[in-house]
């Protein structure tokens, strides 16, 4: 099973990404955290996106896709993954079914957890990370409107989204998506 799980800062994504990975035992890939921890350890990715990932802009496509090309090429994700926090913008979508469609591999669901901008908002500031200050915040969630939601539109139009009302407690959100991707 090959999952996207998309949504706002503050969605849910990391949350319903862990669940659904230890329901369906596949390996997760959240890219948020896979780039702090590279900056964190000082790696060569790492080193790349420090002074994007500060400010809460997005890496350059070129860095993530090289990423995703070296990564999705390692033996634990054959079987399937759940991405989380990639693609963010249409054109990242498009650049990941091509590496996909080399692997000969495809996604099955795009899920897409739709919650209120104000719930983002104040989910996130209850969070304490330091690229969710309110001024970065606000530039993540101007990114997620200019970028991300145009992905919407393209995997519904490839009949790939699966829209879960994200703003309820996180096992609810679950089964919903379980039952979906299970059926
Ligand atoms: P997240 O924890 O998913 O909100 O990501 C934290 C930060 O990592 C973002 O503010 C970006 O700087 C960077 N990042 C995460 N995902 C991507 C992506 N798909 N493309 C580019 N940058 C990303």
């Amino acid at each position: 099973m090959r999952l996207v799980i998309l949504g706002g800062p503050g969605a849910g994504k990391g949350t319903q990404a862990q669940l659904l990975c230890s329901n369906l035992s596949i390996p997760l890939l959240a890219v948020g955290d896979i780039l702090r921890e590279a900056i964190a350890d000082d790696t060569e990715l790492g080193k790349l996106a420090v002074s994007y990932v500060e400010t809460g802009e997005l890496v350059p496509d070129p860095i993530m896709i090289e990423f995703f090309r070296r990564r999705l090429l390692l033996w634990d994700v054959f079987n399937g993954w759940v991405l989380e926090g990639y693609p963010r913008t249409a054109f990242q979508a498009e650049e990941l079914d091509f590496l996909l469609s080399d692997l000969a591999q495809e996604i099955d669901w795009a899920i897409w957890l739709k919650v209120p901008t104000e719930v983002l908002l104040s989910r996130s500031l209850e969070r304490d990370r330091s690229d969710d200050s309110p001024e970065i915040l606000q530039r993540r969630l101007d990114l997620y409107r200019e970028q991300t939601v145009p992905i919407l539109d393209y995997y519904e139009y490839r009949n790939k989204l699966l829209t879960v009302n994200g703003d309820r407690p996180p096992e609810e959100v679950q089964q919903d998506i379980l039952k979906v991707v299970n059926s």
